[in-house]
């Protein structure tokens, strides 16, 4: 029999990063020997000085409700680190805190589209975009690339793709799943295009901002003529090693910050206090503080890089930024492996699961489906290891 849910969650697909890394904790608890690089979590501790404050917040009593869209003192935070790395200016009432960046683009999206809008994805996207504009009863457009542009979409491509019901572009730059960084050129470009649209919006996700490894990311916000139209996310889970701290938040204009914070209120009233309270001394530390992250990144990067070209069929470029690459593994659609046949890229994520105990995330959940996905937040004896194993499965 089944239960009579909702027709909502039925049509909602599992988050596939999250039920990887579900399926690879069960495993686990079977005794298998699964190395996880499914998940985009680094693999650090919290910093300490960022610890420390939260101690300090518990031990001086920060328990009651905190205002619904956070304290006035870490949206002052907030503004003063806009302005310092992305040379944008907000104030306190343009920053809305909330438990992750998740819920920041869930509470963005719910305020602005309307049923029968489309919202444009250039693809590989991170996975929850297209359920989070689906739940707002939007439809997404996916605009494609591939590892020949290095996952890059251009204006031509942009244009193409915009008809009269076009409301939002989701922008995410370090991009989750391929590591792809926009230029201020590249940028701009797009940029140009969107100026003769006025009615779209921008969600410009900057969440891998500090772990890049050549250049430094640039904000879509800060082009004058989009300002007024961008909603900039961001949050503390991958610079500071705090996924589960579960802080996010939006510079955005003020009229959209309200909104956030009205939907907020009804929905969760607000982000945690304690964590709150140490995302203040997280966001105004210089961020030289967390350097040593970026720099193991990039050496593992490196790595990763370099091990997967050695084995036959797997397409890599070289990403400058988060912490995943994203080989194009298409070769071996259609070839029988180890007595496995594989189709397409969920055949041979699972291959890699079961033939290698090596869980990644197949390149489908991303809009991507030539590709997979490997999360390089994990130390480097098991990354070493993981594609040892996958080098072996594929003999
Ligand atoms: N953003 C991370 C990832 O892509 C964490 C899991 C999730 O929220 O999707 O792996």
């Amino acid at each position: 029999m089944s239960h009579p849910l909702s027709d909502r969650i039925n049509s909602l697909p599992t988050s596939q990063t999250l039920a990887m890394a579900a399926k690879a904790r069960e495993l686990r608890a079977e005794g298998k020997d699964i190395i996880g690089l499914s998940l985009g979590e680094p693999d650090f501790n919290t910093p300490d000085f960022i610890k420390d404050a939260a101690i300090e917040a518990i031990n001086q009593n920060y328990n009651s409700y905190t205002p619904v869209d956070g304290y006035l003192e870490l949206k002052e935070a907030i503004c003063t680190k806009f302005k310092r790395d992305n040379d944008l200016e907000y104030k306190p009432n343009q920053i809305v805190v909330s438990t992750g960046a998740k819920q920041s683009i869930a509470n963005v999206a719910q305020v602005l589209l309307n049923k029968g809008d489309e919202v444009l994805l250039p693809a590989p996207y991170w996975v929850s975009y297209s359920a989070i504009a689906t739940l707002s009863e939007a439809t997404y457009v996916e605009i494609p690339s591939s590892i020949e542009s290095d996952f890059k979409i251009t204006p031509a491509q942009l244009e193409a793709a915009i008809t009269p019901k076009t409301k939002m572009i989701f922008f995410n730059s370090p991009n989750n799943p391929s590591g792809t960084i926009y230029s201020e050129a590249e940028y701009r470009a797009l940029a140009a295009v969107l100026e003769k649209y006025p009615q779209i919006y921008i969600l410009s996700d900057e969440i891998y901002e500090h772990i890049n490894y050549d250049s430094k990311p640039f904000s879509f916000a800060a082009i004058k003529s989009m300002y007024d139209r961008t909603i900039t996310v961001n949050g503390l889970a991958k610079a500071f090693a705090m996924t589960g701290w579960r802080i996010g938040y939006i510079g955005a204009p003020q009229w959209i910050a309200k909104a956030c914070n009205k939907m907020q209120g009804q929905v969760t009233s607000g982000a945690n206090c304690i964590a709150q309270r140490a995302a203040i001394t997280a966001v105004l530390a210089p961020v030289s503080k967390i350097q040593y992250m970026v720099d193991e990144f990039k050496t593992r990067r490196d790595i990763v890089i370099n091990l997967l070209r050695e084995i036959n069929g797997f397409k890599v470029n070289v990403p400058d930024g988060a912490f995943y690459v994203f080989p194009d593994v298409s070769d071996f659609f259609g070839k029988t492996i180890n007595g496995v046949t594989i189709n397409n890229a969920s055949d041979f994520s699972l291959f890699l699961l079961e033939k290698a105990n090596v869980a990644t995330v197949t390149g489908d959940a991303f809009g991507t489906p030539n590709c997979i996905r490997l999360s390089y937040a994990a130390s480097e004896l098991q990354i070493r290891e993981a594609i040892k194993r996958i080098k072996e499965a594929l003999k």
